[in-house]
């Protein structure tokens, strides 16, 4: 027989969508949130067609089409004169192309709308303000009186799951944080385009900017690098790391300087990676999401992956009457997956914080490129088709 019933530890998007996925394979789920409701920190996440069509899959698509914003393009933009280097097409292109749309929204609106869906869901069900530490089975075995044939660690980079499963990836971090800045639209400068997401390229730092419905305004994340504040999502910068901050845009067009001065008191949080390891212990524990493979932001793929990753491994226990069998299957199908998406955010990476000859070549090659053949290089990435 088929698992029937799995606890899910974390209820960010990993945790929330593997939920759904399970309940379409008739697999129900108990999830344990560490929070006591849903909380409204974060910013903008980008949802690209490898996801979205998931999203389609549960139902859901027409609730976040309510509410994000499908961008006409992804453009990337010089961050010391404004000039426009080059763009991949999304907007309907994105929905002919790679067969779903290309969305960007809140991060706590997903989670809300996957949330709810749960909620809504017989065969799941929310444990609110319930911290799973230490060793997750007895702790679950403890608070519920069940002994669940299967534990999913979906608790996020600093995973606690992760300590039941001997080589295990770690955490580490990655030198690099990342900004956060809102501003409302009539702060929207006219060298600002409101309806794509625009990367800004810069020396050593870069900006990805883009408009959240949600708030009436704009969302911008900076990564740059700097020390880590600790285990937040929110840390409030103090005068000497603002100043630090600005000082990584000296050289930028002070058009994006004074925008960025203008803002609100920006949030920022540190960029943890979570490396290469095993992702179950070939019996009763496996993770998803980021506490199995955080990677930077580089590709903007985190809540993609975290999505992809409970579709996959509903698949393989739906498909598999032995435990261990399937969660061998899941790891050896999402593992080259995540691998790769890793490979591009560091290709981005170093192409985006390009300095001096390498820029100019950057800019050059770029400037080459037409969108459409920008569009075919992420065929492999927004054209799959998990689970
Ligand atoms: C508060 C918050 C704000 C974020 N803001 C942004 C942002 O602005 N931009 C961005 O790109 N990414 C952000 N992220 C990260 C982004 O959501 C993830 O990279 C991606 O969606 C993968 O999600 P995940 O579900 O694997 O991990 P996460 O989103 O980290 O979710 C993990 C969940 O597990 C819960 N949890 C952790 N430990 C325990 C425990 N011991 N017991 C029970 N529950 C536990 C956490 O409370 C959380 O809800 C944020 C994450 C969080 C938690």
């Amino acid at each position: 027989m088929p698992i029937e019933k799995v606890a899910i530890v974390g209820a960010g998007i990993a945790g929330l969508a593997a939920a759904l996925a399970f309940a379409r394979h008739g697999i129900a789920s108990d999830l344990f949130e560490q929070a006591p409701h849903l909380v409204e920190v974060g910013a903008g996440l980008q949802v690209s067609p490898n996801a979205s069509r998931l999203l389609g899959e549960l139902g859901l698509l027409s609730q976040l089409e309510a509410v994000w914003t499908e961008p006409a393009q992804i453009s990337l933009v010089s961050g010391t004169s404004l000039r426009a280097l080059a763009h991949v097409p999304a907007g309907d292109y994105a929905r002919n192309r790679w067969g779903a749309p290309y969305g960007v929204l809140h991060r706590a609106t997903l989670q809300r709308v996957l949330m709810h869906a749960v909620e809504a869901n017989p065969l799941c069900t929310l444990h609110l303000d319930t911290a799973v530490r230490d060793a997750p089975h007895a702790t679950l075995a403890r608070l519920t009186g069940v002994a669940y044939p299967l534990v999913i660690g979906a608790d996020g980079v600093w995973s606690n799951v992760r300590t039941a499963i001997q080589g295990s990836p770690q955490p580490s971090f990655s030198g690099h944080v990342c900004w956060r800045f809102t501003f409302p639209d009539r702060l929207v400068p006219s060298w600002l385009k409101t309806n794509q997401v625009t990367a800004f390229l810069g020396p050593s730092t870069h900006l990805v900017a883009y408009p959240l419905r949600e708030i009436g305004g704009f969302n911008m994340v900076a990564i740059a690098s700097g020390a880590s504040p600790g285990r937040t999502w929110d840390a409030q910068a103090n005068d000497s790391q603002k100043r630090s901050l600005y000082g990584e845009f000296r050289r930028w067009d002070s058009r994006i300087v004074h925008l960025l001065r203008q803002t609100e008191q920006p949030t920022f949080w540190p960029l943890f990676e979570v490396g290469t390891g095993r992702w179950h212990n070939g019996r009763d524990t496996v993770l998803v999401g980021d506490a199995a493979h955080a990677v930077t932001p580089f590709a903007a793929q985190g809540a993609s992956m975290a999505i992809e990753d409970g579709f996959t491994l509903a698949r393989c226990l739906a498909e598999s009457r032995d435990v261990p069998q399937a969660l061998a299957a899941y790891e050896s199908a999402r593992q080259p997956r995540v691998a790769k998406v890793r490979s591009r955010g560091t290709f981005n990476r170093f192409a985006y914080h390009a300095r001096g000859p390498i820029r100019l070549g950057r800019d050059m090659v770029l400037s080459l490129r037409p969108p459409e053949a920008l569009a075919a290089d992420l065929d492999w990435l927004y054209g799959f088709r998990a689970g």
